[in-house]
């Protein structure tokens, strides 16, 4: 077991912290200097050193939360408890986005995630436990729907790809025939940048078998933290199989015979199904030694995540699984030449891996025909903010921001739709209608009819298309979409997201480490007449980041704060601050 994973089976074998004495032991047992462990246990969030007090309250206050006004819950919180705090019973605190964002704010209570948190909840849920002394984890269960195209088994566990796989003959020429397959349709990563998914599988295997690396891993990144993203939370928790069957698929046409899954902490239930559905898989014959008695090996395992939202990064993770602070690597080399342990490594996400044998068992161009406005495929989209039904949907790509608003039943209380998330807060704000000198020039000559001056946001398809028109900085499009309502204060909200990036920033390079608290201090100046005062040397802040900080959250920290700029001009002013 690895050092991070025995931190955390330790800490919650010893009552939620880790004495000295229990570090002790780990150092022995392990042979590890203490000055390592503390190296870890100070990095990640969700190891302490001191016994928790008996309601440990964490609020989530970011993005949608911090729409729905966590900042006033947990003062509120603080008002009802200050005596027990005070006594040291009960500690409240905000925490970055656990995942939950399409129930009201997300609130954990001894780190379970709770479902009722409105504040009357809260307070009985507290003095319950404060008396009692029990914390009930009671799962969130949203109501989704999931009659998912990307199940082709129909809720069952058929793993027909794979036992095909199995009993081919001639499985070096089955493993082609599935890359073909997946090549064919275009299918990419739905949880980064959106590379090719067959591309990335044959680069590994490639790479390994020219260089004769026999040992090779396959990673499944389930540790969604962009706030407003929670897609894969449901396709962990409904669909495990598919992700599984697509986890094994690669490794055994890349040759690999251990693959991982790395997944945040607070998804419980979700450690939980996918923990069952590798034993199920395993009672099977089809996961572990000797699959379906054809020597080949291929051992899954869970790696729960230990925190902190820049585990998400793939190189940060794998810094995260080899016991390291999860710091980002310098690339190249990519993962696909080096990565865990200097291996090579296949990493994808998880609804990557799940789409897989839907695409194989029924055909590239089924999987082609699902899009719409000249995209291909599907892809699973998280919605929240102010719409009256927020949760997980699959939808086909290239469907426009109207049509998702029409999935989920509208704006909430009638409110007029205001700005629109494109993908968490590191996608920045759209508003609801572009003037043309808003729009690259070769958007507005193939989609603005002459004599008309606006483009209305409503019919923009979310595809990366309109993304290849290099809107300026660099808006990405996600899977994590929030619809903003009149009612809501953009300046407020937007200062919320760049506290999460300050906060959240690991601090390896200067640029990312300063320029995210600089960018704090500029959403924090008080307003001027009612508008955000931006000082002049902001364009020279977002150069820097973006030439010089080593990831992504350093290259776009910055775009919640200059799509305001870009496309809300009422919202702010220069102020001359050299
Ligand atoms: S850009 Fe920020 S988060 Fe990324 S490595 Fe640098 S300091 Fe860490």
């Amino acid at each position: 077991m690895s050092l991070v994973q025995n931190l955390i089976k330790r800490q919650k074998e010893n009552g939620g912290f880790l004495s000295a004495e229990v570090l002790q032991e780990i150092s022995e047992r392990t042979a590890t200097p203490l000055y390592r462990l503390q190296e870890l246990i100070s990095f990640y969030n969700s190891f302490r050193l001191t016994p928790p007090p008996k309601v440990e309250v964490q609020v989530c206050r970011d993005f949608t939360c911090h729409m729905h006004k966590s900042q006033e819950l947990i003062q509120d919180l603080k008002n009802e408890f200050a005596e027990e705090i005070e006594q040291g019973q009960v500690s409240i605190s905000g925490k970055s986005c656990m995942g939950y964002c399409d129930g009201p704010v997300a609130v954990s209570l001894n780190h379970h995630i709770t479902p009722d948190s409105n504040l009357s909840h809260c307070v009985t849920s507290i003095r319950s436990i404060l008396k009692s002394g029990t914390t009930h984890g009671k799962p969130v269960d949203q109501e989704i729907p999931d009659d998912w195209d990307i199940d082709c088994y129909q809720k069952q566990t058929k793993y027909e790809l794979l036992k095909q796989f199995l009993k081919a003959t001639d499985r070096i020429a089955f493993g082609e025939s599935v890359l073909k397959s997946l090549e064919d349709s275009s299918l990419v990563g739905k949880g980064g940048p959106g590379a090719r998914t067959a591309k990335k599988w044959r680069t590994v295997k490639k790479y390994a078998e020219q260089e004769n690396r026999a040992v090779r891993y396959v990673v499944c990144n389930a540790d969604e933290s962009e706030p407003g993203t929670f897609k894969d939370r449901e396709l962990l928790l409904r669909s495990p199989h598919l992700v599984l069957e697509g986890m094994i698929t690669a490794a055994l046409i890349i040759g690999a015979e251990r693959a991982y899954i790395y997944i945040r902490h607070e998804y419980e239930s979700q450690i939980e199904a996918f923990q069952k559905c590798i034993d199920d898989a395993k009672a099977q014959g089809l996961c572990g030694r000797n699959l379906l008695k054809t020597g080949l090996n291929c051992e899954v395992e869970v790696f729960v995540s230990p925190g902190n939202y820049i585990c998400g990064e793939q190189t940060a993770m794998i810094e995260a699984m080899e016991d390291k602070r999860a710091q980002p690597r310098q690339r190249p080399p990519d993962l696909e030449i080096q990565g865990y342990r200097n291996f090579p490594t296949l990493v994808n996400n998880v609804e990557t891996f799940a789409w897989v044998p839907a695409i194989f068992n029924n055909g590239p161009e089924w999987y082609q025909k699902l899009g719409v406005n000249d995209c291909q495929g599907k892809r699973f989209v998280s919605l929240s903010g102010d719409i009256n039904r927020p949760g997980v949907y699959e939808v086909p790509l290239g469907s426009t921001v109207g049509d998702l608003l029409e999935i989920v039943g509208g704006m909430r209380n009638k409110q007029q739709l205001q700005a629109f998330g494109v993908s968490g807060p590191s996608g920045g704000f759209l508003p609801r209608k572009f003037s043309r000198d808003q729009l690259p020039e070769n958007f507005v000559k193939e989609n603005i009819p002459e004599g008309e001056n606006e483009f209305d946001l409503l019919n923009l398809p979310l595809d990366n298309n309109f993304f290849r028109f290099q809107l300026r900085g660099r808006f990405n499009l996600g899977a994590a979409h929030l619809f903003i309502g009149e009612q809501t204060d953009l300046v407020s909200l937007v200062k919320s997201c760049t506290e999460f990036y300050r906060n959240e920033s690991c601090g390896k390079c200067v640029p990312c480490r300063l320029g995210s608290e600089k960018l704090v201090q500029i959403a924090s100046r008080p307003l001027n007449e009612g508008k955000l005062q931006i000082p002049d040397y902001f364009q020279d802040l977002i150069e820097l980041m973006q030439e010089s900080s080593i990831c992504g959250l350093g290259q776009v920290a910055f775009n919640p704060l200059l799509s305001l700029k870009e496309f809300f001009p009422e919202t702010w002013e220069v102020a001359k601050s050299r």
